[in-house]
């Protein structure tokens, strides 16, 4: 990556008050454990940019002391704001909360549990600074999970930008730097299942991909098990792609195709040969595998059919209980 000098970040013009340079979006639910130390650092990466910014935390529903904990968050010179949502909305919703409200010039989302390093933040700005809309943050390694989640994940992004129409880079997590342009593009996209590696790749703009470690998480557990997981995989898979779909009407295609040749070959060994028709077997076997594609196929309809439903329903995003805005202490303080 082309070095930018940090004093280029002071050249942009025009920077003011109002305007901070970066907005990190930090969705959490319950990290009380790992919160103070989070913000610390993102405090620290932040301050090597030399400019006004702000930070943004998302409470997800926390049933701990975490809202206790960063409604008290304040900086010299960065906005701290945080907002509480009413109830666990997933931490989709607690991104797009962020970004709709995020006011600064570039945006990133980071995990409270550290697994982002925030030390990466002045890189980020970095290639920004020389021109990229979207920074992706790829993982090199994922230090702290086992191979079964590797290699799940892997086969997950392989299978995801096969059926997707548009690139979505194979190990980058939400972790991420958006231009404000792109952060009121993906605003502007009113579905309610949010699969967010698809839809922040959706508006496409210049790329720019940095790699990283992974880091294990600095303390508490991770909010995601194989279910939820799988409910994310089918959620990306249909809210991104009618690919499945097309797979249906295939299958059924080339069953149908099939069973015309095998009722040819039937047809005319009975009436040449007069061969009575064997195979109770084949018969069991042929009903099992059509009525098994009938049910897949039924089965991928039902899923379309349910989006469908839920996003007809217009329900909010998610809703917010609590705002509160710490403004620098520099200024509070007449300063
Ligand atoms: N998170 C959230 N809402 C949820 C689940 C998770 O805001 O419903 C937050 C969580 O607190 C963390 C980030 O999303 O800051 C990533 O979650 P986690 O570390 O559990 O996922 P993993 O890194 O294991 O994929
Ligand atoms: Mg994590």
């Amino acid at each position: 990556m082309n070095a930018l000098p940090y004093k280029a970040y002071e050249q942009l013009e025009p920077i003011t008050k109002a305007q901070p340079l970066v907005t990190v979006i930090i969705p959490f639910l319950n990290e009380a454990e790992v919160l103070s130390t989070c913000h610390k650092r993102v405090c620290d990466a932040l301050s090597i940019l030399h400019q006004h910014c702000e930070i943004i935390y998302i409470d997800d529903g926390s049933q701990d002391s975490s809202w206790a904990l960063v409604s008290q968050f304040t900086h010299r010179l960065h906005q701290v704001r945080s907002l509480r949502l009413s109830r666990n909305f997933g931490k989709e919703a607690a991104m797009s909360a962020g970004m709709k409200v995020a006011s600064g010039r570039c945006v990133i989302l980071l995990d409270a549990d550290l697994q982002d390093p925030p030390e990466y933040i002045p890189d980020m700005v970095k290639a920004w600074v020389a021109g990229a809309q979207v920074v992706e943050m790829q993982r090199k390694e994922r230090h702290g999970e086992g191979w079964v989640k590797r290699t799940t994940a892997h086969c997950f992004y392989r299978f995801m930008s096969y059926i997707s129409d548009y690139p979505i880079t194979e190990n980058v997590g939400d972790f991420r730097l958006m231009d404000q342009k792109v952060v009121r593009v993906i605003n502007t996209l009113p579905e309610r299942t949010r699969f967010m590696k698809g839809l922040l790749a959706w508006p496409g703009f210049t790329r720019t991909i940095l790699t990283f470690d992974r880091d294990p998480r600095l303390a508490g557990i991770t909010k995601w098990n194989y279910p939820k997981l799988i409910h994310l995989a089918l959620e990306g898979i249909t809210s991104f792609s009618t690919k499945p779909l097309r797979w249906a009407t295939m299958a059924g295609l080339v069953t149908s195709f099939i069973a015309f040749v095998m009722a040819m070959v039937i047809l005319t060994k009975t009436l040449v040969w007069g061969d009575a028709v064997a195979g109770y077997p084949s018969t069991i076997l042929i009903i099992l595998f059509l009525g098994g594609i009938q049910l897949l196929s039924i089965g991928v309809l039902g899923e379309y059919v349910g989006r469908l439903f839920i996003e007809s329903k217009q329900r909010p995003l998610y809703i917010l209980m609590e705002d509160a805005t710490m403004k620098p202490t520099f200024q509070s303080m007449g300063a």
